[in-house]
């Protein structure tokens, strides 16, 4: 097989992990659209086109994606099943639509895309230089940056917020407000 067209459209937002949206054509007549390049903690990496598992409400049979808390068409609270896991133990949420079946097939899918990406990258800077930012390349290389501080919320302001869909201590607040 062979990618005969590699296509990168660039994601604006810079504060989000993915970085692009990229379409493949394979041998030059079947084309693969919504692949992701996705700024991971170990480097850009691309991911493939894919879709929200569901699981049928126990009331009307209605599918809901797997995280639903309440059926999107009568309402009724869903009871979750307990969620397959990948390999590194987090909930199985998605399917792949389309994938490599072997690492060769991946690794030379994701060289081209992400050589696209890299061309696609430098053609914006032409045009668009503040969405280049310096931290928005391969991490490969990269020592462990010095983690800043991260800030903490201010709990004295959020937990009004928080608390109101688990408000089961009415007494919570009322010696401050009366
Ligand atoms: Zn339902």
């Amino acid at each position: 097989m062979e990618i005969t067209e590699a296509k990168v459209k660039l994601v604006d937002d810079a504060e989000d992990k993915l970085q692009a949206f990229a379409t493949v054509t394979l041998d030059g007549c079947f084309v693969v659209r919504d692949l992701k390049i996705i700024d991971g903690n170990n480097g850009l990496f691309v991911a493939m086109p894919s879709r929200k598992l569901t699981d049928r409400c126990g009331k009307c049979g209605t599918k809901n994606h797997l995280r639903a808390s309440f059926c999107n068409d009568c309402g009724a609270k869903i009871k979750h099943r307990e969620l397959a896991v990948d390999d590194q133990g987090r909930p199985k949420l998605h399917v792949d639509v389309a994938h490599p079946i072997n690492s060769k097939c991946r690794e030379y899918l994701q060289s081209k895309v992400l050589e696209e990406f890299q061309k696609e990258m430098v053609r914006a800077k032409g045009a668009r230089p503040d969405i280049i930012k310096d931290d928005r390349r391969p991490k490969l290389d990269v020592p462990p940056a010095e983690k800043e501080p991260e800030k903490k919320p201010a709990p004295a302001q959020d937990s009004e917020g928080e608390k109101k869909d688990g408000d089961d201590k009415p007494e919570f607040g009322m010696g401050i407000f009366s």
